[in-house]
C-alpha cells in the first residue's frame, strides 16, 4: 500500500521553500545596499581625489593669477592630462576672468564658479562632477579653480563592482539552492523511510494495524461519499499460539511470514491486506457495488492456508477463522465495523474454527451481554454473589457417597442466577477466572473443614479448573496454602480439569499433574471422550478417574454407538488402573446399563442435583444411611419416589 506523505513531511518542504525565498530576497537586498555603499565610497573618493586636485592646481595658479600670466596658468592646468578621469578644467580671476582653460576646446563650457559652488566644493549632476576651489594668496582669495570630472570612469567601476557583487552572491545562492536541495532530499527519504517503518510490519511486509486504521476510515468515507459498499475481513489463526510454544518465535515469525504471502497470493491487486496483531490479520475489500464477495474471498484465503507448511524440520499445519463484516450495513464507522468483525471472528472459532462468519445483528446482542457479564463479574467476588453448590458422587459398587463436586454459581441482584457455563469463558477470557478459581478452592477447603468439625468425616471434594488456572504459577502453591490453612489431607481434594483443557497445553499439563500428583492431590479428567485425546498420552497422565461426558450417557441405552463408546472407556480407563465416574444420569436405565458395564460411580440428578453447602451436611447424614441399607442390583434401581424428593433440594 502506498504510504501517504506525511503532514510534517508537507510541512518541513513547505517552511524549507519559504525559508529559501527569504534567504534569496535578503541577499538581492543585502547585494543592492552593498552596491549602492560601493557607489557612496566611490563618489566619495573620487571627490576627495579631485579636490586634491583642485587644490594643486589652485596652489600653482596663484602666482599666475598675481601677474595675470595666462601661459603660466593654461601650463599649470596642461599638466591635468595626466588624470584623464577630468575632462575640463579651467582658472578664473578674483573678478571671474578667464586665465586658462583645459582643454582648450569650445566643447569645455566651463564658467566660473559661483559663490555656492565654491562653499560646498563639489556639485553633482548625471554623467559628471564639479569641483571647485578657492586660489587663495595670504588669506585672501585671488581666483578661483573649476574641474570637471567624467563619471563614466566611475560608472565602469561600479558595473563591475556590481558584476562581481552579484555574480558571487548568485553562486553563493545556487550553492545554498543545491545544498538545501540535496538536504531536502535526504530529510524526505529519512521521512519517507520513518513513514514506512511506522506503517509497515517488519515480519510479514505488510501493513501494520496503524496503516490499516488509516486505510479503514479512508476507505470507509469513500464508500460512504461514493454511496459504495465495503467489506472488512478479520481473520485469527486459529492454532498460532501452540506453534509459537512449541517451535519458538523464530519458527512462529517464519510461519507468520508464509501465511502471510500466502494469502497475499490469494488475493487481488486492489484488495489490501493488513497484519494487525500477533496472528490477526485484516483484508479490506473495496466494492463500488452492493454485491458481497467477502464469503467468497474468506474461503479462498482459508483454502490457501491448509496446505502444509515446512518450517525446518517441522511441517505445521495452521487454520484461521474469519469474521466478516460489511459497510453500510454492518456499521458505517471503524470502531463499529471492526468490533462487528470481531464479533464475527469469535463466532467463527465458536463454531469449530477453520471457518469464515458473516456478521449479524444478533451477534452483537451476543457480544453486548458477553460484555455486561464481564462488567458484573468484576465485581461479583466482592459483592458475594458467587456461590459453590455440591453434586454427590455415588459408588455404584456400595452405595456410598465418595465425594462431592462443587460446582460455581452466580446469583445477581438483577441479572438473576447466571450458568457456569456462561460465565466461566467470560471469566476466562478476561483473566477473571484466577481470583475467582482461588476463591473456589478456598471456600471449597473451609466447607470441607467446617464438615469434618461437624463430625461428618474426611469427605473427599473435586473442585473444576479452567485453562488460565493450569497455565499459572500460583495454581500449586495457593492449593498447598489452602490445604494448610483448613487442616485437610491433600487426598481430600480432587481437581477435575476438561478433556480439552488438558490437550490444549499437553506437555506442560502433565508435568503439572506430576506435581499435584506428588503432593498427594487426586486428579480427573472431566467430560471425557469430547477432547481427543490419544491413548499416547492417557498412558503417560498420573491420573485417579475418568468422568465420562454427559453426552454420551444421555442416550443410553438404546443408543448402539454411545452404548458401544461407554462400554469401551469404561474397559480402557480399567485397563490403565483407573476409576470412571459417569456424569450426568437422570435415568434408572442409564443407571442399570451404567451398571452392567461395571461403571464405578455415578454423578447426576436422578440421584441427587447440586445443593448449596449448609445443606450438604444434614444430606449426608440422613441419604449415606439410606442409601446403605438399599440392596442395589441392575435390575433394582433406586426407588423413583425416593429420587425425585432427592431432586427437589
Ligand atoms: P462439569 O464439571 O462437567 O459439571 C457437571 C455439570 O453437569 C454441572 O453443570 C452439573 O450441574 C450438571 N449436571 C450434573 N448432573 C446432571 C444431570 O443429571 N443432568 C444434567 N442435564 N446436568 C447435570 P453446571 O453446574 O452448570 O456446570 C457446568 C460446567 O461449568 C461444569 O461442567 C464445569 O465445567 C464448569 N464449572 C462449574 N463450576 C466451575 C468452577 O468452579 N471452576 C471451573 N473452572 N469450571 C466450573
Ligand atoms: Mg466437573
Ligand atoms: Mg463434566
Amino acid at each position: 500500500m502506498p504510504a501517504s506523505p506525511s503532514p510534517i513531511g508537507t510541512l518541513s518542504t513547505a517552511s524549507a521553500k519559504v525559508s529559501l525565498l527569504t534567504v534569496s530576497v535578503a541577499l538581492v537586498f543585502a547585494t543592492i545596499l552593498l552596491i549602492f555603499f560601493g557607489y557612496l565610497s566611490l563618489r566619495q573618493s573620487l571627490v576627495e581625489d579631485v579636490t586634491v586636485q583642485s587644490r594643486l592646481i589652485a596652489d600653482s595658479s596663484v602666482a599666475a593669477i598675481l601677474f595675470d600670466d595666462k601661459v603660466a596658468s593654461e601650463e599649470t592646468l596642461s599638466s591635468l592630462r595626466l588624470a584623464p578621469a577630468i575632462s575640463a578644467a579651467a582658472v578664473f580671476s578674483d573678478t571671474n576672468v578667464l586665465m586658462a582653460r583645459y582643454p582648450d576646446s569650445t566643447t569645455n563650457t566651463l564658467a566660473a564658479p559661483s559663490e555656492d559652488l565654491l562653499n560646498r566644493g563639489h556639485e553633482f549632476y548625471w554623467g559628471r562632477v564639479i569641483v571647485a576651489h578657492h586660489v587663495i594668496s595670504d588669506s585672501n582669495v585671488v581666483g578661483s579653480v573649476i574641474l570637471q570630472v567624467d563619471l563614466a570612469q566611475m560608472y565602469e567601476r561600479l558595473i563591475t563592482f556590481a558584476l562581481i557583487t552579484f555574480s558571487i552572491v548568485l553562486a553563493s545562492m545556487g550553492f545554498a539552492y543545491l545544498l538545501v536541495r540535496r538536504m531536502r532530499r535526504v530529510v524526505s527519504e529519512a521521512e519517507a523511510h520513518l513513514i514506512r517503518l511506522a506503517h509497515l510490519d517488519p515480519v510479514t511486509g505488510l501493513p501494520n494495524r496503524h496503516a490499516f486504521n488509516e486505510r479503514l476510515a479512508h476507505s470507509i468515507s469513500k464508500a460512504m461519499r461514493a454511496k459504495g459498499a465495503l467489506e472488512l475481513l478479520l481473520l485469527d489463526l486459529d492454532n498460532f499460539k501452540i506453534v509459537n510454544d512449541t517451535l519458538g518465535h523464530n519458527s512462529g515469525d517464519q510461519l507468520l511470514y508464509l501465511v502471510a504471502h500466502r494469502m497475499t497470493a490469494a488475493l487481488r491487486d486492489d484488495d489490501v491486506i493488513f497484519r494487525i496483531g500477533g496472528d490477526e490479520f485484516a483484508v479490506i475489500l473495496e466494492s463500488a457495488t452492493l454485491k458481497r464477495k467477502g464469503g467468497a474471498v474468506a474461503a479462498k484465503i482459508i483454502a490457501s492456508l491448509a496446505a502444509p507448511y515446512k518450517i525446518g524440520q517441522h511441517e505445521i499445519y495452521v487454520t484461521a477463522s474469519v469474521g466478516i463484516a460489511a459497510a453500510p450495513e454492518n456499521g458505517c464507522d471503524l470502531p463499529t465495523l471492526t468490533r462487528n468483525a470481531d464479533t464475527a471472528m469469535y463466532q467463527a472459532k465458536a463454531l469449530g474454527k477453520n471457518r469464515y462468519t458473516q456478521f449479524e445483528t444478533e451477534m452483537d446482542q451476543v457480544a453486548q451481554k458477553r460484555m455486561l457479564l464481564e462488567t458484573n463479574l468484576r465485581k461479583a467476588l466482592e459483592r458475594n454473589e458467587l456461590s459453590l453448590n455440591y453434586q454427590p458422587k455415588l459408588s455404584l459398587a456400595n452405595n456410598q457417597i465418595v465425594g462431592l463436586e462443587a460446582l460455581l454459581r452466580w446469583n445477581h441482584p438483577e441479572l438473576g442466577a447466571i450458568s457456569p457455563a456462561e460465565f466461566i469463558p467470560v471469566a476466562e477470557e478476561c483473566g477473571l477466572i484466577l481470583p475467582i478459581g482461588h476463591w473456589v478452592v478456598q471456600t471449597a477447603c473451609s466447607d470441607m473443614a467446617q464438615w469434618r468439625d461437624q463430625g461428618l468425616g474426611d469427605i473427599n471434594v473435586a473442585v473444576n479448573l479452567s485453562v488460565r488456572q493450569t497455565k499459572s504459577d500460583a495454581l500449586l502453591p495457593e492449593i498447598l496454602a489452602s490445604l494448610k490453612t483448613w487442616q485437610l489431607r491433600p487426598d481430600q481434594l480432587s481437581l477435575e480439569i476438561t478433556e480439552s483443557v488438558l490437550m490444549e497445553n499437553i506437555e506442560s499439563n502433565i508435568s503439572l499433574l506430576d506435581q499435584l500428583r506428588a503432593h498427594g492431590i487426586k486428579l480427573s479428567i472431566d467430560d471425557f471422550g469430547t477432547g481427543y485425546s490419544s491413548l499416547a498420552y492417557l498412558k503417560r497422565l498420573r491420573i485417579d478417574e475418568l468422568k465420562i461426558d454427559r453426552a454420551f450417557v444421555q442416550d443410553i441405552p438404546g443408543n448402539g454407538e454411545d452404548e458401544a463408546i461407554v462400554t469401551a472407556i469404561i474397559a480402557l480407563a480399567h485397563s490403565l488402573g483407573l476409576s470412571v465416574v459417569a456424569e450426568g444420569v437422570e435415568t434408572a436405565e442409564q443407571l442399570a446399563f451404567l451398571r452392567l458395564a461395571r461403571c464405578d460411580h455415578m454423578q447426576g440428578y436422578y440421584f441427587s442435583r447440586p445443593m448449596k453447602a449448609h445443606r450438604v451436611a444434614s444430606f449426608l447424614a440422613e441419604e449415606s444411611a439410606r442409601l446403605a441399607s438399599i440392596v442395589l442390583t441392575p435390575q433394582l434401581t433406586l426407588p423413583t419416589h425416593h429420587c425425585g424428593a432427592i431432586i427437589n433440594m
